[in-house]
């Protein structure tokens, strides 16, 4: 492995791969999910020296390798706040461009590409420019059709007239190296009210879903089904009784008491947890975060697989998406399968666990669930990307002529396919587990 301290060692390595024919896998922190830090073969390079950092009104410029959370707190040091969250804050600032993650806060202020100003790239050649937004692309891409839905990371957004920070953004690695951004900064919000809202059941949570969703400066709308509540009763004692189901909220400047009003309308538990900023707060993001350690204990106990989906639909179609999970996947897996996540953007993430000769089973229900999005006008892969592990999932996603585009573009930034050699572009539809979220 590599870790180049400057530009300049990292053109030297890029340029004596060019010439060996090395394949090249670039390195962030490596917590992405869908395997695209992951080599097949040749050299990883790693971003982890590029640690500039420098904060200015309303933006922030970053190397690489400056972990999310260092950004994020720089910002709110300075007075201001980097939206971006995507759980894990050890990941690089260049690992989540790369990936054009996004996470809970993403349904009120989007994902990281509505971020980025400004992108310093390395292309595969080792020559180096700084793209500023709106710097247009100077050769022809198709308009590729995107699904209708509040978050997609499959595969290059092409679009006539894009901008090279666009195209690099979400390429997880194919196109060019990140090595600096330029970052958008917002004023720091008000102190959000966050909650956890206790219902019957799933049909009523959806229907809340719904009522609430409009609601102004709501940060967050977040879901836990029966099976995951279950899951964390033993450590959180405090889950009402006849708890079915939960909603997960947080609105910056939000009112107690209009809460307390909408929990009446919404036919939740008056025993709903709330709390304004502070340790109680922290508690909720904590009770959220206990869930996938529950999940993976369970794993262990089992000696199982875990197997995930990322899938997300247009918002009107929620509800037959959510038929989809419980009449094919929570029946065929019972107990055994964890609906939860990002309900605001019609992204919930099923976990299937999987033990001993049940593997097949759970592959194949995972196809299917990513089929059924795709049928249902949404998309593969909400946030993860397709990395490795489901690059089988982009045919799935779009037509012969649309990953042809992708593959014209791919081969004009990096001739050789050097960079990120098996991401995103592959054969065979087969599916693997996966042990995201
Ligand atoms: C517990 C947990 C929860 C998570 N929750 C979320 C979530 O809610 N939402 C979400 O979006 N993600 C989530 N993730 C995924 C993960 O945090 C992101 O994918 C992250 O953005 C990857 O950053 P990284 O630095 O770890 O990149 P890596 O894992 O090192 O790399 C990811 C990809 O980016 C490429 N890459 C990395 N750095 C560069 C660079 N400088 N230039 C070009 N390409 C580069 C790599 O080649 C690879 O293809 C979660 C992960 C964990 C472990």
């Amino acid at each position: 492995m590599y870790a180049p301290a400057s530009e300049l060692e990292l053109r030297d390595i890029l340029r004596r791969a060019n010439e060996n024919r090395t394949p090249i896998t670039i390195a962030g922190a490596g917590t992405g999910v869908a395997g695209g830090r992951v080599p097949l073969s040749g050299w990883v390079v790693s971003l982890e020296k590029f640690r500039e950092l420098a904060v200015e009104p309303g933006r922030l410029r970053a190397g690489a390798g400056v972990p999310l959370r260092e950004v994020q707190r720089a910002a709110l040091n300075a007075g201001q706040f980097y939206p971006p969250d995507p759980t894990e804050t050890w990941a690089s600032i260049g690992g989540t461009i790369a990936t054009n993650a996004s996470g809970s806060r993403s349904f009120r202020y989007g994902g990281t590409r509505r971020y980025v100003k400004a992108l310093r790239i390395m292309h595969a050649s080792g020559t180096l420019r700084e793209y500023r937004r709106g710097e247009a692309i100077d050769f022809e891409v198709p308009d590729i059709p995107r699904p209708n839905t509040t978050k997609h990371a499959v595969g290059y957004d092409l679009h006539p007239g894009m901008d090279w920070v666009d195209l690099f953004i979400g390429s997880e690695g194919t196109l060019g190296v990140v090595t600096a951004a330029e970052l958008e900064l917002l004023p720091r919000p008000q102190a959000p009210l966050g909650g956890v809202v206790f219902f019957s059941g799933e049909t009523a949570a959806v229907d809340a879903v719904e009522q609430w969703r409009g609601i102004p400066r709501l940060n967050l709308l977040e879901y836990l089904d029966a099976a995951s509540l279950q899951l964390l009763r033993p450590l959180y004692g405090n889950i009402p009784a006849g708890a079915g189901a939960a909603l997960m909220i947080e609105q910056e400047a939000g009112d107690a008491d209009e809460w307390l009003d909408r929990l009446q309308g919404a036919g939740a538990f008056e025993s709903s947890w709330f709390a304004e900023e502070g340790p109680d707060l922290e508690r909720f993001r904590e009770f959220r975060h206990a869930l996938p350690r529950q999940i993976n204990a369970m794993v262990a106990s089992l000696g199982a697989m875990k197997w995930s989906t990322d899938c997300a639909v247009p918002v009107a179609r929620q509800r037959e998406m959510l038929a989809f999970y419980r009449e094919r996947m929570a029946v065929a897996f019972a107990g055994r399968c964890f609906v939860f996540g990002h309900i605001g953007d019609a992204h919930l993430h099923v976990n299937l666990l999987a033990p001993g000769d049940e593997q097949q089973r759970a592959s194949g229900l995972i196809l299917e669930c990513a089929r059924r999005a795709v049928a249902l006008g949404g998309t593969v892969s909400a946030e993860h990307g397709l990395g490795k592990r489901k690059a089988h999932l982009l045919e799935l996603q779009y037509g012969v002529a649309a990953i042809e585009a992708m593959r014209t573009v791919k081969k004009r930034l990096d001739p050789y396919g050097a960079l990120g050699h098996g991401t995103l572009f592959a054969s065979r539809i087969v599916a693997e587990p996966n042990d995201a979220e």
